[in-house]
Order: structure tokens, then C-alpha cells, then sequence
């Protein structure tokens, strides 16, 4: 049932750390990122690979709590954990690192990372809304393309940003169609399945390999979906995802929300969907930085103030996937989602008329029989409605 394709995402795994560092060994230069923020075309453009180094483990956290506070939000504690225990391949073969001053906890992290490698955080406004946010987001586009540019000794020219712009929009058209084989009813593939597939592939640093490949994943779950064969009934419970990035690694509600007789169908979080609902303006007669900016200032991550463009996407996405419950998901104080808590579950109870859960949580097992029990009574709640 599972489809066959899946073996080569699982292999990839390790098949992605020996193309980053043969690209290393032949002189090719390794761009660092850590969120969706970062527009990747300026990496590309500049010859570079970006890689993303987002933590979703636990066993680094140890490390990371021996120079910052414990109670952080466990994904900064793990992205800085792989900056300092020197077992991240991607960060030992990343040249520099490009950051952004999304919540607090980022970019103070930040201040301390960039003594270990060098790094260019930039300056990302609190809100998606005004001119204003515009021209200064989009100068942030033309302040890391000077420093890439000086970082790297390259020239790089507009061609260079135009032709990453068609590559980026190419994997998220093809990522999207990836996501939209949930929308079959019931679901070919699990949620697991295709966070792991997602995950995987961020760290495949040939684009057009990695985007090949999606595209013969996604053929195959359409082909599966054509012959009716699914993991799941018609009768599962629908579950979109919502909040906290979650990938390999602290995909642990996703895997109860399974274990417990639901599919989840979509993801509306950055490591899922949230990024690819909107793609780089193309047009050639548009400033180019200014449509880099558009698309990303529109991300809408719970450190934007107001984060209306959340609701709206929920919205389309619980219609687009019929999905019967929501459950928002919070890593342990991460303050902005946490907060975003309340209208999200106003929204989804009130407008949307859908039962939803929040859960806030951290990356141990610890309390896994205590979710268990939360995420089964919301189930059958959901069941029963
Ligand atoms: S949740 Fe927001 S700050 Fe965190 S990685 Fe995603 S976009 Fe970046
Ligand atoms: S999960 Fe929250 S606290 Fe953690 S990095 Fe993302 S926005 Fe910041």
C-alpha cells in the first residue's frame, strides 16, 4: 500500500550528505537557512546551494542547554545544538549562514550562532502589511544579494535572479501537487509518508534531481488514488495540521494522530503547505526583488502582526482537503504561536464549525501516553459529531 517510491526517499537520507559534500570537495559553496523566510533565488543565483538546517531532533538539545536558557522553544534549542555538537553534516558543509529576525528566540539564538560561522540575518518586518514593509523587505533582498555576491566573489546579475525565480516556482508547483494527492477522499498516503518525503527532499541540494523525483512520487499516489488503494477508509477522520513547523524527527503528533485512527491530510505549518500557496511573481516588466519580497513578506508565520492570511489559508485548505477536525500544534514556549492559540481556535470552533485541538508539546517522548489520551478523546469527539 505504501508506494514504492518511498524507499528512495528513505534512502536519500543518506544519499543527500554525500552530494553536499562531494559538491564541497569539487568547491562548490553551501548556503545555510533557517526558515521559510529565506529566499532561496538569491542563494541559487549566487552559484550557491542552500540547505536547510531547521533542528527537529531532540538529542542536540543537551548541547544547546549549556549556553541557552531551557525553557525555548525546542527548535531553536536543536537548531543551535547542531550548530555547537558539530553532527550536522549540512552545518559543518555550510559557508555561511542566512538567517532572518523572525521571533525573539531566533534571532537572539542568532547573535550567538554567527560566532561560529559567519552569518547575514535580515532585518524581515513584523507585519506583511504597507508599502512600507514592502520597500523595506524588498532593500533586504538587495542587501543579501551584495553580501552573497561580496561573500562569494560573484557577480549576479538579474538573468542569474530571474532564472533561480522560474527554478524556486518549478519545485513549488511541483511540492503542491505533491500536497494536493491528500485531497482524495480517503487519502493514498499517509501524513507521516509525506512529511517524511517533504522533509527528505529539503535537503536534496539538486534542484531538478529532487523535483524529478516528487514528480514520480506524486504519479504513483495518483496512480494508487486511481485504483482506489489507501492505508485509510472513508471513514477516517480528516485532520489538517496547523502551527509549528514540525520534520523528522518531532513528527510525533502527526505519528499519534495515526496511531490513533485519523489521517492527516494537510499541513498548514512552514514545514508543510504554508510556503507554497503563493509563488514568485514571474513577470518580466515587475522589479524582480520587489516580487521576491512579495512572495515572502506574505508568509503568514505567527511573528507577523496582524496574521489574518493564517485564517484565510486554513480556510481555503480545510475546505480544499474536507477535513473533519483541526489540531494546532505549539512547541513549548514558542510564544507567538501559543498566543495565536486563541483566535485560530475561535476561528476553527466559530466560522469554520470544525472541532479543534490545540496541543502544546516539546520534542521528548515524555508525555506521549498523556497525548495519546488527549488526541484519542478528541477522536472520538470528532467521530461522533
Ligand atoms: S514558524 Fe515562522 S519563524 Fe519558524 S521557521 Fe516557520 S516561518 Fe520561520
Ligand atoms: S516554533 Fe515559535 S519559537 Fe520556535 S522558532 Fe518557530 S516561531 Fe520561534
Amino acid at each position: 500500500m505504501r508506494p514504492e517510491s518511498m524507499k528512495i526517499f528513505d534512502e536519500l537520507r543518506n544519499l543527500n550528505v554525500l552530494t553536499v559534500q562531494n559538491a564541497k570537495r569539487d568547491g562548490e559553496k553551501v548556503v545555510g537557512c533557517y526558515c521559510t523566510y529565506t529566499p532561496q533565488e538569491l542563494i541559487l543565483a549566487a552559484g550557491a546551494h542552500p540547505v536547510t538546517l531547521c533542528g527537529t531532533r531532540q538529542d542536540p538539545i543537551p548541547a544547546a542547554e549549556r549556553d541557552l536558557p531551557r525553557n525555548l522553544c525546542p527548535l531553536i534549542k536543536s537548531s543551535y545544538g547542531f550548530a555547537v555538537n558539530g553532527k550536522c553534516p549540512y552545518f559543518e558543509a555550510s559557508d555561511v549562514l542566512v538567517a532572518e529576525t523572525t521571533c525573539d528566540g531566533k534571532k537572539k539564538m542568532y547573535e550567538l550562532m554567527s560566532k561560529i560561522k559567519p552569518m547575514h540575518v535580515m532585518n524581515l518586518p513584523q507585519t506583511s502589511q504597507g508599502e512600507a514593509a514592502l520597500a523595506a523587505w524588498a532593500q533586504e533582498m538587495v542587501v543579501l544579494k551584495d553580501w552573497l555576491a561580496e561573500r562569494f566573489e560573484v557577480e549576479i546579475t538579474e538573468e542569474d535572479i530571474r532564472k533561480a525565480v522560474k527554478l524556486m516556482n518549478k519545485e513549488r508547483d511541483a511540492m503542491r501537487r505533491l500536497h494536493a494527492t491528500t485531497k482524495a477522499k480517503p487519502s493514498p498516503i499517509t501524513g507521516v509518508d509525506l512529511l517524511v518525503s517533504v522533509w527528505t527532499k529539503g535537503f536534496n541540494i539538486n534542484k531538478e534531481d529532487g523535483i524529478a523525483l516528487v514528480e514520480q512520487l506524486t504519479a504513483e499516489i495518483e496512480e494508487l488514488t486511481a485504483q482506489g488503494l489507501s492505508p485509510f477508509t472513508k471513514e477516517t477522520p480528516r485532520i489538517l495540521l496547523t502551527g509549528c513547523p514540525v520534520g523528522f524527527g518531532s513528527e510525533k503528533v502527526v505519528r499519534l494522530l495515526e496511531e490513533s485512527g485519523a489521517a492527516v491530510v494537510a499541513f498548514e505549518n512552514c514545514s508543510g503547505y504554508k510556503a507554497l500557496d503563493r509563488l514568485v511573481d514571474e513577470s518580466e516588466t515587475k522589479d524582480v526583488m520587489v516580487a521576491l519580497a512579495e512572495k515572502y513578506l506574505n508568509i503568514p508565520c505567527s511573528c507577523m502582526t496582524p496574521n489574518d492570511g493564517r485564517l484565510e489559508l486554513i480556510h481555503k485548505m480545510a475546505k480544499e482537503y474536507q477535513v473533519d477536525a483541526i489540531v494546532d500544534l505549539t512547541w513549548q514556549a514558542c510564544h507567538t504561536y501559543n498566543i495565536e492559540a486563541f483566535v485560530i481556535r475561535d476561528y476553527v470552533q466559530n466560522q469554520l464549525n470544525l472541532p479543534c485541538m490545540h496541543l502544546e508539546t516539546d520534542y521528548s517522548e515524555s508525555d506521549v501516553e498523556q497525548l495519546r489520551v488527549r488526541v484519542q478523546a478528541f477522536l472520538e469527539l470528532v467521530q461522533g459529531e
